[in-house]
């Protein structure tokens, strides 16, 4: 149970081990078993820290709620309680077992049971570890530990049956292999090949969020390798698999098609605080997507005439599937437009140059910017005149205070309409420019734009 975190950053709300293993105590002060289990163990043995902490417990849902004065129930049915612990929900899960699996993701009931038989329903043996807390055993039913320490992704059972109850465990085994730097045994990776089609009968939520974890926590260019390897690229987005063999002129893109070059600037995301940022990750992924159909070539040489337009268009599709939020889209879509752009800013006019450096997420930009650069050609000249600009211009150079505004307009005796827009974007340009610097200037600018004194330099909407 986790969010994508979107920023990239740190919250300052997570889990942490005083608590969770405060709640095994109170559990076995209770007269019941309890251990913590999964990805905390697994974290644990590889000196990792945790993202958060599962619970496993004989305790049925029930008795959970009697024990802790604050519970929440969300899957109680299915034997997990969320114990809430400074404000911190913990899952606390009864040993189970989980039987019909009717439409490749949730059991239709569960039962409870041992230990033992709990850990056996779990995903990776990796991830099937029990520690007690207090003296720090690992209680291992599943040759996990070896696993770990070889460091292989291994189905717990029959992976090829395993994958058919749920489908979500493809791609879990994905993530978990990329996060972590793992191996996938070969029968697993077989086992997902056999199973990918069956990928889009998962809710289109639950692939963005793992996705998304593959993109940003650690080794995406592996993550997105095995997520091709294993046949799951093609089934959930094929518009990316079409890069591949899409070559490039090797001027410009030295490293090879637009696959390897995507690729690369994947391997390059910075990851602050453990994580990238989701949207620079996903920017970066889709940024050239548009290449694949509108490569063309001539005597010339190999052209992508419209790349940028076709990949906003693409990428929009994408991220509509995955149902991202409006702003997770827009900057998104932002990225991909405005990628091609940094060719231009030696060549802007200032006040052009300044709405560029000024728009919303520039840092973003810019980072993609400089990865598309490292991954390719490796010249970085536009970066840093982008920097030197940004560090030249002061705030109030790239965001002065308007001199005039509508209702200035509507006093000066103008009928507010679409003019309106230009005529501000135009006074605001000249001022941009250091044309203008004061409300009289400003306001005789108006006039002579609107006499028409100025036809050498058209009216031009601001970015
Ligand atoms: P992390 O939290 O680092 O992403 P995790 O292994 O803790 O990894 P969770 O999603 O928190 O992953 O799940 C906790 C545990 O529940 C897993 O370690 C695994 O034992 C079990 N588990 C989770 N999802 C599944 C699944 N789809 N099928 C079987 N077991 C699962
Ligand atoms: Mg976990």
């Amino acid at each position: 149970m986790k969010d994508v975190d979107v920023n990239g950053s740190d919250s300052t709300m997570k889990p942490n081990y005083e608590d969770a293993v405060e709640i095994v105590h109170q559990l076995r002060q209770a007269g019941y078993t309890a251990y913590l289990v999964g990805g905390s163990v697994r974290d644990y043995i590889l000196g990792r820290l945790p993202d958060d902490y599962d619970i496993v417990t004989s305790a049925e849902p029930k008795d959970v709620r009697n024990i802790f004065p604050k519970t929440l129930s969300v899957g109680e049915r299915f034997g997990v309680m969320l114990v809430v612990k400074n404000g911190i929900p913990y899952e606390v899960a009864s040993f189970r077992k989980e039987e019909d699996y009717l439409d490749g993701r949730r059991p239709a009931r569960v039962f409870y049971c041992t230990a033992e038989e709990d850990v056996k329903r779990r995903d990776f043996t990796i991830n099937g570890l029990l520690m007690d807390p207090d003296t720090k055993e690992i209680i291992d039913y599943v040759d996990g530990r070896v696993d770990i320490e070889r460091r292989i992704v291994r189905a717990i059972g029959d992976p090829f049956a395993r994958f058919a109850e749920d489908h979500l465990r493809m791609l879990r085994a994905v993530r978990l292999a990329a996060n972590l730097d793992f191996e996938m045994d070969p029968a697993l990776m077989a086992a997902i090949r056999g199973n990918a089609a069956a990928i889009t009968k998962i809710s289109a939520e639950r692939i963005r969020d793992e996705l998304s974890a593959i993109l940003t926590h650690g080794k995406a260019r592996k993550g997105m390798e095995l997520l091709d390897e294993s046949g799951l690229l093609a089934e959930l987005i094929p518009e990316i698999k079409a890069l591949q063999g899409v070559t490039q002129p090797p001027v410009f893109h030295p490293e090879g098609d637009v696959w390897e070059h995507t690729l690369r600037m994947l391997a390059l995301l910075p990851h602050l605080g453990g994580k990238a940022n989701l949207r620079l990750a996903w920017g970066v992924l889709l940024h050239d997507v548009g290449k694949a159909p509108t490569r063309s070539e001539d005597e010339r040489g190999v052209h992508f005439y419209g790349h940028v337009e076709q990949g906003v268009k693409i990428s929009r599709e994408i991220l509509e599937r995955f149902r991202f939020s409006v702003d997770d889209e827009k900057t998104v879509l932002a990225l991909v437009k405005e990628h091609m752009i940094f060719m231009n800013v030696k060549k802007m006019r200032p006040e052009r140059l300044k709405r560029f450096l000024r728009m919303a997420d520039f840092d973003l930009h810019l980072e993609l910017h400089r990865l598309d650069c490292l991954a390719s050609h490796g010249m970085l000249d536009y970066y840093e005149f982008c920097r030197e600009k940004l560090a030249e211009y002061s705030n109030e150079d790239l965001r002065p205070a308007l001199l005039i505004r509508g209702r200035d307009l509507i006093e000066m005796g103008l009928q507010p309409g679409p003019l309106f827009k230009e005529i501000l974007s135009a006074v605001e340009d000249a001022q941009l420019a250091g044309r203008i610097s004061n409300v009289v200037q400003a306001r005789e600018y108006v006039h002579s734009v609107l006499d028409g004194k100025n036809k050498t330099r058209p009216l031009k909407n601001g970015a």
